[in-house]
Order: structure tokens, then C-alpha cells, then sequence
């Protein structure tokens, strides 16, 4: 995005959608050894580093996407999966070198939860990054939906 600006002035949505077509950024993102592979037509506005037990022996960084950007190019449907607690989260990884480019959480099951370190050319150090609680998953998820409330997009 061009900027906090854009967000205080809350312009127009219908321009709001205009403007993100005609910019819209592609981005690829593989597993390691490429057997996995897709294309997210989106920008990456900020992404989320939670300290749960997985997200923190995993490394996630989370771009919540919505699927409809997603454009899988390889692998469709090989990776393994990985559930625990309560099962509502896939934990995908790639079966051969273990690598998971993208996941569907359970505090956004309907959206497709990619690993921004898994994109291509990304620029760790530029991305604007926000924390999540995981460890203490009911009370921070709680907290980030009454924040969100007001600015929920559907
Ligand atoms: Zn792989």
C-alpha cells in the first residue's frame, strides 16, 4: 500500500478496489525443493508472528490471503498434513523436503494462511509484523476480533 494516509482518509471502498486491481503485485511462493508451488495476486500489507508452539519451531510469518487470489502451479493437494489441539488448523508441509509454504489456521479457516518466508524475493526486514499471542490462543483471539471488529471487510 502507498501508506498510512490511504488508511487514515478511509477514501471511497469502490476506489479502494480499483486502485489494488490496477497494482496488484504477483507473488510466487514454493516449498524448498519446488514441488509445491503457487502465485498469490496480492500485497503483502503486513503479516503476523505468533509464539504458539508450532508458529514457533515452524518460524511462520502469516499473510492471511483470500483463496480466490491463490493460483496453484504445482503440487496441488500433495502436501501432508498436521493436526493437533483442536484440529480445526491444517498444518500443510511439503513430503519431501518439509517446508510449509502455506497452512489453513484456525482463527481464519476461510482464508489461506501463507508462509511470507516462503515468497519469493520477500524482504524480511521490510515487512510490517504484528504479534499474535497463540500461547494463550481463547484471550488473544478474543482481543484481535473486538479490535478488528469495526474494520471487518465482510
Ligand atoms: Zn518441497
Amino acid at each position: 500500500m502507498g501508506g498510512d494516509a490511504a488508511a487514515a482518509e478511509r477514501p471511497d471502498p469502490s476506489w479502494v478496489g480499483l486502485l489494488e486491481g490496477l497494482r496488484m503485485p504477483v507473488h510466487s511462493v514454493a516449498c524448498h525443493c519446488g514441488r509445491i508451488r503457487f502465485e498469490v495476486d496480492a500485497a503483502i500489507e503486513r503479516v503476523t508472528l505468533c509464539n504458539c508452539s508450532i508458529c514457533t519451531r515452524t518460524g511462520y510469518l502469516h499473510w492471511n490471503v483470500d483463496p480466490a487470489r491463490v493460483r496453484m502451479l504445482a503440487g496441488d493437494g500433495e502436501w501432508s498434513s498436521y493436526r493437533f489441539g483442536s484440529g480445526v488448523a491444517e498444518h500443510r508441509f511439503c513430503p519431501t523436503c518439509g517446508i510449509s509454504p502455506f497452512r489453513i489456521a484456525r482463527s481464519d479457516p476461510h482464508l489461506i494462511d501463507v508462509n511470507a518466508r516462503c515468497v519469493e524475493g520477500v524482504d524480511l526486514a521490510a515487512l510490517r509484523v504484528e504479534t499474535f499471542d497463540g500461547r494463550h490462543w481463547e484471550s488473544a483471539f478474543a482481543a484481535r476480533e473486538s479490535a478488528h471488529g469495526m474494520a471487518r471487510r465482510d
